[in-house]
């Protein structure tokens, strides 16, 4: 079985469509996760924003253009109303569904619900079409097969027994469920933030034991900075499992950022492919890869540093353990760490609990908060054969106000801290100095 993942931008419009539903059709046994037609869960935000600041003008404008990009879609699809009517009115009752609720009351648990329709949509659409098309499909609810625990992470294991349940153990054939939206511990709609359709992809792959898993989008694969950013650069042909769950964790936005493991611990490699170049290498994720070299740059924003200090540090044992144990108490990852002998400063990117995780972190020492920062990570083989190198990278960026640097933890990463406005700049300099000439390499060489 092969797992294919489908993002919005591979599903923008009925030509996209179109073209999608052939390259499920040429693979054989496929699990298909599909997201949300692009800029359709943009809009569900802004249409949530909207009704929880009692803007209901705004909301059902915003209802009303998507309803419409939904029927031109479906009617562009179909070729003629006549085929398109059994779609077309389900996307009709789907707004008017949607309409209904927006004249309640907003809460949390309704934003959740109203999320979760742009995949619910799609992946209606999708297989009324293929189905339509003679190939055949199965519509699975993605809602009946991934659930969050108590800690609001799924797991393989119960998506395993899900999946089993309900297409039973050696499944054959086409199916195609929605990723990104689940149910949480108590049954509401929930989801796997922004970008979650990667990890649902990959959830799916490790509890069916797929083959490969292939994540469609519109780039051709993996390149070795942000292409948003920074001209010039290059796709990277192969990357280790760890690189790639550094990058995604670290701002490369082509990955969710929790996408990495499920393939990772069941050595199923994913695929990075382009949908607008299906031919092109794309990038291979998987274990045993032999290159060396850096690899590629990824920054993350929206890093809120804090630094905690007291002389009680000093000598002392069990010091840092009080401090993680605040961070603890308040589900709140630290992503980067530095010590000295009096402080230590560490950087997260959920503030939602920084009130009391300062006012406890008060009991313990003085402590500083600088919000609207952003972690800049390089990634690949730092020491194995240029023992200087951390020195030449951290070179580089001496123009900047680099707040904290870690590196050591591992030999694949070097991580800094730097204020928010510097990302673009730092990420520029650094592909400069790392990759300049190395246009159609995969490894930079000094
Ligand atoms: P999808 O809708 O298919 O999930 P995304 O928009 O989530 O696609 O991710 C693809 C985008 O990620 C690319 O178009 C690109 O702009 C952006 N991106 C950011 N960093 C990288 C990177 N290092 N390599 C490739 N793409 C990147
Ligand atoms: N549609 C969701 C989003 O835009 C999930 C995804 O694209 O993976 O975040
Ligand atoms: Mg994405």
């Amino acid at each position: 079985m092969i797992v294919m993942k489908f993002g919005g931008t591979s599903l923008g419009n009925a030509e996209r469509i179109k073209e999608v539903s052939g390259l499920i059709e040429k693979t054989g046994d496929n699990f298909v996760v599909c997201s949300a037609m692009s800029g359709v869960t943009n809009t569900l935000v802004a249409i949530a924003g909207s009704w929880r600041d009692k803007d209901s003008e705004k909301a059902f404008a915003l209802v009303d253009d998507l309803e419409k990009k939904f029927h031109a879609t479906c009617y562009e699809l179909f070729d003629d109303a006549e085929s398109s009517a059994l779609t077309s009115q389900c996307i009709f009752d789907h707004f008017s569904v949607i309409k209904n609720r927006l004249n309640g009351e907003y809460d949390l648990n309704e934003e959740n619900w109203l999320l979760a329709q742009g995949e619910i949509i799609t992946s209606r659409l999708m297989v009324d079409y293929m189905n339509w098309s003679n190939i055949s499909i199965t519509w699975l609810n993605a809602l009946e097969l991934v659930r969050t625990g108590a800690d609001g992470e799924p797991s393989v294991g119960d998506i395993k027994q899900r999946l089993r349940d309900r297409i039973g153990d050696n499944p054959c054939g086409r199916f195609l469920t929605q990723g990104y939206i689940c149910l949480d511990n108590h049954g509401n709609i929930a989801n796997l933030r922004r970008g979650g359709s990667d990890y649902t992809a990959t959830l799916a792959g490790a509890a069916l034991g797929a083959e490969r898993i292939e994540i469609w989008t519109d780039i051709d694969g993996v390149r070795n900075n942000d292409p948003r950013i920074v001209d010039n650069t290059f796709p990277i042909r192969e990357l280790s499992f760890d690189e790639a769950a550094e990058l995604a964790y670290f701002g490369a936005k082509i990955l969710h950022p929790a996408c990495v493991w499920p393939a990772s611990s069941n050595n199923i490699p994913i695929h990075l492919r382009n949908t607008m170049e299906p031919n092109a290498p794309g990038t291979i994720i998987r274990s045993d890869i032999g290159k060396k070299g850096i690899t590629a740059v990824a920054a993350k924003e929206g890093i809120t540093m804090i630094q905690i200090r007291s002389d009680r540090m000093l000598n002392a044992y069990g010091f840092l353990s009080s401090i993680f144990g605040i961070f603890e108490k308040y589900r709140t990852p630290i992503d980067v760490i530095t010590t000295s002998e009096v402080s230590v400063s560490v950087t997260i990117d959920n503030a939602g609990k920084l009130d009391k995780i300062i006012t406890e972190l008060g009991g313990l020492g003085d402590v500083t908060v600088h919000s609207g920062q952003a972690i800049v990570c390089v990634v690949g083989d730092i020491l194995e054969q240029h023992k200087d190198r951390a020195v030449k990278i951290l070179d580089s960026v001496r123009h900047f106000n680099v707040r904290m640097i870690s590196f050591g933890g591992s030999k694949n990463n070097i991580t800094i801290v730097v204020p928010e406005d510097e990302r673009e700049e730092v990420l520029r300099s650094l592909n400069s100095f790392l990759f300049a000439g190395n246009q159609s390499k995969t490894v930079a060489h000094d």
